[in-house]
């Protein structure tokens, strides 16, 4: 919506006059491969108890639930210690509605008109969305041709505008490339040295091979690690996402949290989805080797796909804008994201099915007579 179609008398911000809500294209009957979700639907046992579990919440809902979701936090500080074998706690857990509101309870709480936060772009655009929402002033630093952070340009960057947030997302979307545990470190201890907090989004970390950033938190109280359960962990749909880092910032986050934010509904699909959690996560193997034939795939009509360590590909190498590639796919029924980015396209993993229809779509466009490849 532009600025000259909001009403007169709405006192809408003026900074957020023209700009637009945020959103991929919600389209049915489609393969929708463009949100990165985990295209399988939830075990049959993990439907059963949670329905059940959920029925016995049902009938006290007229209480607020737990306004500190203790429990949950609890369930989610022993997954993080299971999986990346650094023992945190309760304390060391804040839980929201999706990590994008685990994002925007970190910006109202240290970032603001005063404070600066600082990503490497092409990366995930709510990181300045939310920036810009919070009116915390973004500056957006680079990631060299293959989509990595130059680390000793960034340490300068880091070091000139000494901000206060800097987000690194690793597994990285829209690329899919990972920054090492090596690189996470210096971040660390630059950002360290400038008073600020390193935020690493580890949406698709249950993907890829690379150690977590928790492990960096016994040495760097400054990180913060946002996770969510709505990819690897197939539960989108429910809204949750955490983060894991030192009480005091958990601490900050009651701040800034809005009252009874999480519903005692999400609280208790969430605790049940984690009782199941080898449930739960026993496709990502599959999903890991499907995107290994997607890659030979597009590969194999000539395009040039980015190594990726998470559940979609970032892939380049057509001839025609993105936006009428994009369509070509949505008009054979394949719906991909166009992520903004000239001359690329991304491509969630779906079930073996969805995949071998993107596949036919794919050998489909490249042999058209349109000519679109190189
Ligand atoms: C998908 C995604 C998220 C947001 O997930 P929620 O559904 O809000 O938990 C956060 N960060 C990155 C990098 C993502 O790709």
């Amino acid at each position: 919506m532009v600025q000259s179609q909001w009403p007169y008398w709405l006192p809408l911000r003026s900074d957020l006059r023209n700009i637009s809500p945020y959103g991929a294209p919600q389209i049915t009957g489609v393969v929708a491969l463009n949100t990165n979700e985990n295209p399988f639907p939830l075990p049959q046992e993990v439907v059963a108890a949670m329905s059940e579990r959920l029925g016995q919440v049902v009938e006290g809902l007229n209480r607020y639930p737990d306004r500190d979701a203790t429990a949950l936090r609890g369930k989610l500080a022993h997954y993080i210690t299971q999986t990346t074998g650094v023992e945190v706690t309760t304390e060391n857990i804040w839980a929201a509605n999706g990590s994008n509101e685990i994002l925007q309870t970190l910006f109202l709480a240290c970032g603001g008109v005063e404070n600066l936060a600082l990503g490497f772009t092409p990366s995930y655009s709510v990181h300045p969305l939310i920036a810009q929402i919070t009116k915390t002033p973004w500056f957006a630093g680079s990631r060299d041709g293959d989509f990595a952070i130059d680390i000793p340009k960034a340490r300068k960057l880091i070091r000139e505008k000494s901000p206060h947030l800097v987000f690194v997302a690793t597994p990285n979307n829209p690329s899919g490339t990972p920054t090492s545990i090596g690189d996470l470190k210096e971040l660390a201890e630059v950002t360290g040295s400038v008073g600020g907090l390193l935020i690493v989004d580890e949406a698709y970390a249950e993907f890829s091979a690379e150690p977590s950033a928790t492990t960096l938190l016994a040495d760097f109280p400054h990180v913060v690690i946002v996770r969510t359960m709505s990819k690897a962990f197939a539960f989108a749909g429910a809204r949750t996402g955490y983060l894991v880092a030192k009480p005091a910032v958990v601490n900050a986050a009651l701040i800034t949290r809005l009252p009874y934010h999480l519903s005692a509904l999400t609280q208790a699909a969430a605790e049940t989805a984690l009782e199941f959690t080898p449930a739960m996560q026993s496709e990502i193997d599959l999903l890991i080797l499907e995107r290994n034939r997607v890659e030979a795939a597009l590969a194999g009509v000539g395009f040039r796909v980015v190594p990726s360590s998470a559940n979609f590909l970032l892939f380049s190498g057509f001839k025609g804008e993105s936006s009428a590639i994009w369509q070509e796919f949505l008009d054979r029924g394949i719906l991909i994201r166009d992520v903004g980015l000239r001359g690329f396209l991304r491509v969630t993993i779906g079930s073996p099915a969805e995949n071998d229809q993107f596949i036919a779509a794919l050998s489909s466009i490249a042999s058209s007579p349109s000519d679109i490849t190189e």
